[in-house]
């Protein structure tokens, strides 16, 4: 299940170098995830959920240290803003948020083949401020989380047939080895 998104163009070193110094309040060289968040709060989103921040940290932060430096940044910054991109794109109504529709559409295209059903759970899961719609930083949560539970099963699927057979224990395995 790959996805694809059209990517930014290219940001310059200098560039990235300012956004990182503007991200990085207390000037200590590296971002926290406190840091991450309120960058993203100021933008035009409200109460980034906290969830989503970690998640994000955790895919680049490369070491293991719980920060984000400047060398794992670059990869951070590309990430959300290919994720601005996207929705922007799959907000084809320019409403703020995804709805039904619009979470159907932007499934299809990651190569998902989900019943209608499935897309009423994933909003009613994610749409933390209970509008029927996600807005951004749910929505990254939503594929994220979405992307992660098919890996798992994928991996199992060793016939591509849409059936696993786990055992108890087997499965209680596979959900703790996920990284949500
Ligand atoms: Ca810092
Ligand atoms: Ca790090
Ligand atoms: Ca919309």
């Amino acid at each position: 299940m790959a996805y694809q998104q059209r990517g930014q163009p290219p940001i310059s070193r200098d560039a990235l170098w300012q956004y990182f110094q503007r991200v990085d309040t207390d000037r200590s060289g590296s971002i926290s995830q406190d840091e991450l968040s309120s960058a993203l709060k100021n933008g035009q989103w409200t109460e980034f959920n906290p969830e989503t921040v970690r998640l994000m940290v955790g895919m680049f932060d490369r070491d293991g240290n719980g920060m984000i430096t400047f060398d794992e940044f670059a990869g951070l910054w590309k990430y959300i803003t290919d994720w601005q991109q996207a929705f922007r794109s799959y907000d084809t109504d320019n409403s703020g948020a995804i709805d039904k529709k619009e979470l159907s559409t932007a499934l299809i295209s990651f190569g998902y083949r989900l019943s209608d059903r499935f897309v009423d759970v994933l909003i009613r899961k994610f749409d933390r401020r209970g509008c029927g719609s996600v807005s951004f930083d749910d929505f990254i949560q939503c594929c994220v989380v979405l992307q992660t539970l098919t890996a798992a099963f994928s991996t199992e699927d060793r016939d591509r047939d849409g059936w696993i057979t786990v055992t108890y224990e087997h499965y209680l395995t596979m959900i703790m080895k996920m990284p949500l």
